[in-house]
């Protein structure tokens, strides 16, 4: 059976209430879940409360950004080693807000990307294609040139054991998801062009759908074999709405033997 990972991401969500509800709501419905990984990616500055809150349950810590830096005189940054410390297991790297926020360039992620590696930590790598990119059926191309930087630096084999999320910047927090069978495509088409440079061919990505996705389009979502889980944001807030998510993936996922 595949077990799909479930991330929500909280953005800039949330507050010591919030989490305390949230988390137990969270606790007592899905808090020893075994058929699915879930995590959850609060702000920054309430990683090591939400950290305490999921305290022996199955829920998981992300974090949302890293620091290009180990240490040193790099004001309001955060580091690998102290996400790692906090006791974080993923980072979300890459994500279209950042990259048009905070000018996030491809060699700046590659570098994040490098450093968690390096850390122990797991990545998660957005990429994804633009309003215009997708109109004009460059969805491939994009996510080609966003996964390419990493893969000449550090080559296919830092991919394995990494989480790739496809987002497409149109359907993210738009109500606009992309159809099923076009992500499958996608995702055989990320899936493939790492492999096509693996030497060993031996690596295991997990890639996630993220854009709008909520408890109505999660089951067509999960039937496709190369969905391997979902990036949450707007549904995630509400916690019986992501719990819905998560009882639908693992319904979904364990129905199918890909
Ligand atoms: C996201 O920001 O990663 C995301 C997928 O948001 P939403 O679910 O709101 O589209």
């Amino acid at each position: 059976m595949i077990h799909p990972l479930v991330i929500g991401n909280w953005k800039l969500n949330g507050n010591l209430h919030f989490i305390s509800t949230m988390v137990s709501i969270l606790r007592q419905s899905i808090g020893s879940i075994q058929n699915c990984k879930v995590v959850i990616a609060p702000p920054m500055i309430y990683l090591g409360q939400v950290k305490q809150a999921i305290y022996n349950s199955a829920i998981e810590l992300c974090a949302q950004n890293v620091d290009l830096h180990i240490s040193g005189a790099f004001t309001g940054e955060v580091s690998s080693n102290m996400l790692k410390d906090i006791g974080a297991k993923y980072v979300i790297i890459g994500h279209s807000e950042r990259r048009l926020w905070h000018a996030e360039t491809d060699y700046v992620i590659a570098r994040k990307f490098y450093i968690l590696k390096k850390e122990g930590l797991i990545p998660v790598l957005c990429i994804g294609e633009t309003e215009l990119e997708h109109q004009e059926g460059r969805t491939k191309e994009a996510c080609a040139r966003q996964i390419d930087v990493i893969l000449s630096l550090q080559g296919a084999e830092a991919f394995n054991g990494v989480v790739i999320a496809y987002e497409p910047i149109w359907a993210i927090g738009t109500g606009k998801s992309a159809h099923p069978d076009k992500v499958q495509e996608v995702h055989e088409f990320i899936r493939t062009y790492i492999a096509q440079k693996d030497a060993k061919k031996d690596s295991f990505v997990t890639i996630q759908y993220g854009g709008s996705v909520t408890s109505k389009n999660i089951m067509g979502l999960c039937a496709q074999p190369d969905i391997d889980g979902v990036l949450v944001g707007s549904a995630c807030l509400n916690p019986e709405s992501f719990i819905d998510i998560i009882r639908l993936a693992v319904k979904q996922k364990s129905s199918k033997m890909f």
